[in-house]
């Protein structure tokens, strides 16, 4: 598997994604907005995904490994890293999971939360995604788009928003993300296919997604062209092409003019 990688913020603050590759592993996680909201952590949301990642490359790197033991070890290793801080906080630091892993002939791979995997088989293309989050909140998530970017109802519209997704974060009846507790493990959705049925394959923070499934400017084989042509910065700056034409979110509504990006591009053979 030969993985290239790239991640860039969506704005002045830092990244809050985190991507890595290896011969075997592709890894993207994308931090959740705090919304400036108490975390009870004093590290923040890139330390967080930057320890998570590192301690996935570590629990993985034994292919005996499930990916969902691997995460839940992983969730295990940061709690430990931070004792100190509130782990218990509704707002404690989280994030999206995605994992893709290559072992003896097989793809193993792992989402949690919104951050896809693109599969380009020799058919056609799948699409991995967990929408659980999407499908909590509707009226909270209207009224944020009701707003354009950086005015001030929609920054009190994406606190309330992400106020009332904490209360439903890693609970039966809402969604599951990467948090503080190994449980969210068991939540996330796997499977594997051979690796002779994969021509290439992708992980997207949902900064980077977006481009297909919020702005329809592009579709997979479109996206997977690009990446052949250009690498994954070649994506990136496509996505911010079409962002910098609607740069306050009036033809597509959003959370933040750019959000956070990241790709990981994984070719076979
Ligand atoms: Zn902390």
């Amino acid at each position: 598997m030969r993985v290239a990688i790239d991640t860039q913020p969506g704005g002045a603050a830092p990244n809050e994604d985190w991507v890595a590759g290896t011969p075997t592993l592709a890894v993207v996680l994308d931090g959740l907005s705090t919304a400036g909201l108490d975390t009870g952590c004093r590290h923040g949301v890139p330390w967080y995904v930057r320890n998570l990642g590192s301690q996935l490359v570590a629990t993985l790197a034994d292919s005996e490994t499930s990916l969902t033991t691997g995460l839940a070890r992983a969730l295990e290793g940061v709690a430990v890293l931070h004792p100190e801080c509130d782990l218990g906080n509704p707002g404690t630091p989280s994030a999206t999971v995605a994992i893709l892993r290559q072992r003896e002939g097989q793809l193993d791979h792992l989402v949690l939360a919104d951050s896809p995997i693109v599969l380009e088989g020799h058919q056609g293309y799948s699409v991995i995604t967990d929408l659980r989050v999407d499908q909590i909140l509707p009226e909270l998530k209207a009224e944020v788009a009701r707003h354009e970017t950086h005015t001030a109802g929609h920054k009190e519209a994406l606190r309330n928003l992400v106020f009332a997704q904490r209360e439903t974060r890693n609970a039966t009846s809402g969604y599951w993300v990467a948090a503080a507790g190994p449980e969210a493990a068991e939540h996330a959705l796997t499977g594997s296919v051979p690796t002779d049925d994969v021509r290439a394959a992708a992980l997207l923070s949902d900064g980077a997604a977006c481009l297909v499934t919020d702005y329809a400017m592009s579709t997979w084989p479109e996206v997977f062209a690009t990446l052949r042509a250009g690498g994954p910065r070649g994506l990136i700056d496509t996505v911010r092409k079409v962002e910098a034409t609607d740069p306050r979110g009036q033809r597509w509504p959003r959370y933040k003019s750019g959000d956070d990006a990241s790709v990981a591009f994984c070719q076979y053979g």
